[in-house]
């Protein structure tokens, strides 16, 4: 990211609505280019890494993959080092993890695609802590946007009315970012200003994640994270342990359509026994808890279209949650908010170059390329989910043809190194999906499809043995 010095006309105050992650990193990359920024939550921030109520889904896995790391590194240098070195567990995505998926184990090798495990609101408080420090930025806990401000024509917002300790207070901004998550009253905000709302594209998943802290055993078995998914449409039911800082294992259990783990320890260690492998029940037999279980309900990824409307005002832009909220089975909110982030400094710097003229329309600007980024990863959580007949949403002609490619892609994964390390690849935002095109790629891919159509998936699949870790161990991390 390049760096400005200098503060063009227009760029003195900006505000930030929401402090969860694309709210903080947002305020990283705007403090380059505005004199001051307002970061305003409605929450009080704790001191120290604890959950919150306007970020519940903290309570459960939170997976960093690849490009979000390398991205939180490049806004915070020496970061990830801070994480690790107060507990927090490095990891390599084809060593340390033991991923059950789609009914066979992956391959298991050095992929030098690096992890971060820790929980969410330990990496929220350490991103909190650098962001507070910045010059020009201020965080207001306790400060809750009510309404967009906007000039007479309505053509520009100009700032925000928040309701906070001392009060309501109409904050002016010449840029507002709404970063508020998943309860983002942005459309409602935009239909009083006479925008009218984005059109909704939803999958209803009925999903639950049901998450509970145990202490770390004292002897570890190979990996840092064990996963099992199921197959779908058949199977309904996933688990997680991770490691996370202070010694323990976060353990979150997923289920799809209703199908929800209780929150009674003994549910929810009949729901681990469940899945579609012993491993994770057994991991946890005679392990000791370390808290009660606690659910949160995900019924449906969805993304609000704002780049499709028909006008848009400037000084407005959303991102994270507030625009798109997946699936979070794929791990991938925290680094498209990144990706996000990222596009949002590339075009400030660009904007910082322009004459006053060639301005006009950034946010509209913004809010399209930003669709661009979020076109991958809605399609591949979203085509993966329509796999189940259960899940409602909109289905586009050929979908049942990608679906049966894409499980053939997976199966591939678990055969072979080099489809399972092109997949992390993919996974992790290191390529775009024509990252999956390699010539040897696509000639391993027809030889599986062709050998698909003559062997019955159980005699092609390694269904029951969790490879170990190539040279593996906890140790080596
Ligand atoms: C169960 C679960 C597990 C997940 N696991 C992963 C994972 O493994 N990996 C991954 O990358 N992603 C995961 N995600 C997705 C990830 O949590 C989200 O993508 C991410 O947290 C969204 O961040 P955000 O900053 O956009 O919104 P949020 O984190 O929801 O933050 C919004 C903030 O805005 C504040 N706010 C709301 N309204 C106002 C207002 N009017 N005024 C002021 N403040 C306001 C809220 O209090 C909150 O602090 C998971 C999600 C869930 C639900």
């Amino acid at each position: 990211m390049q760096s400005t010095d200098l503060h063009p006309p227009g760029f003195k105050r900006a505000v930030v609505i929401g402090g969860g992650v694309a709210g903080l990193l947002s305020a990283r990359v705007l403090s380059e280019h505005f004199e001051q920024v307002t970061l305003l939550e409605r929450d009080s921030l704790p001191k120290g890494p604890e959950a919150r109520k306007g970020v519940p889904q903290a309570r459960h896995v939170h997976a960093l993959l690849e490009a979000g790391r390398e991205a939180l590194e490049q806004l915070f240098p020496g970061l990830v080092q801070e994480l690790c070195a107060e507990g927090a567990e490095p990891g390599d995505m084809g060593r340390d993890s033991a991923w059950f998926h789609a009914g066979a184990w992956k391959a298991r090798f050095v992929s030098d695609i690096r992890t971060v495990l820790c929980t969410r609101a330990f990496l929220e408080w350490k991103v909190r802590g650098r962001v507070a420090t910045l010059p020009g930025v201020t965080l207001r806990p306790e400060c809750s946007v009510k309404a967009l401000l906007a000039d007479p024509s309505r053509t520009r917002v100009t700032g925000v009315l928040l309701e906070g300790p001392g009060g309501e207070e109409a904050l002016e901004a010449e840029l507002v970012v709404d970063a508020s998550g998943r309860g983002s009253k942005g459309s409602r905000w935009l239909e009083e200003l006479g925008y009218g709302r984005p059109d909704v594209e939803q999958v209803e998943i009925d999903l639950a994640y049901t998450s509970c802290f145990f202490e770390r055993p004292s002897s570890l078995p190979d990996w840092k994270v064990l996963v099992v998914y199921p197959r779908a449409p058949e199977g309904w039911r996933t688990g997680v342990i991770s490691c996370v800082e202070g010694g323990r294992w976060l353990v979150s259990l997923g289920g799809y359509f209703g199908h929800h783990a209780p929150t009674d320890a003994e549910g929810f260690l009949a729901f681990a026994g469940s899945l579609a492998r012993p491993e994770l029940h057994d991991a946890l037999r005679g392990a000791r808890p370390l808290s009660a279980p606690v659910t949160h309900r995900i019924p449906s990824s969805r993304w609000l279209h704002y780049e499709r409307m028909a006008r848009w005002p400037e000084g407005f832009i959303l991102l994270g949650d507030a625009v798109c909220a997946l699936n979070p089975i794929y791990a991938q909110g925290l680094t498209v908010i990144s990706k996000g982030t990222d596009l949002l400094a590339r075009m400030l710097s660009a904007q910082a170059r322009a004459t006053p003229a060639t301005r006009q329309g950034f946010a509209r600007r913004f809010q399209r390329e930003l669709a661009r980024v979020l076109a991958m990863p809605w399609w591949m959580s979203t085509t993966m989910d329509l796999q189940y007949p259960q899940a409602r949403g909109r289905r586009p002609p050929g979908l049942g043809l990608v679906q049966r490619g894409f499980t053939l892609m997976l199966d591939l994964t678990s055969r072979n190194a080099n489809a399972c390390r092109r997949f992390y690849e993919v996974m992790h935002m290191r390529h775009g999906l024509g990252g999956l095109l390699t010539p040897s790629l696509m000639a391993s891919f027809i030889a599986y499809s062709i050998q698909s159509l003559f062997v019955p998936l159980e005699r092609r699949a390694n269904v029951t043995v969790c490879p170990p870790a190539p040279g593996g161990g906890h140790d080596t991390g």
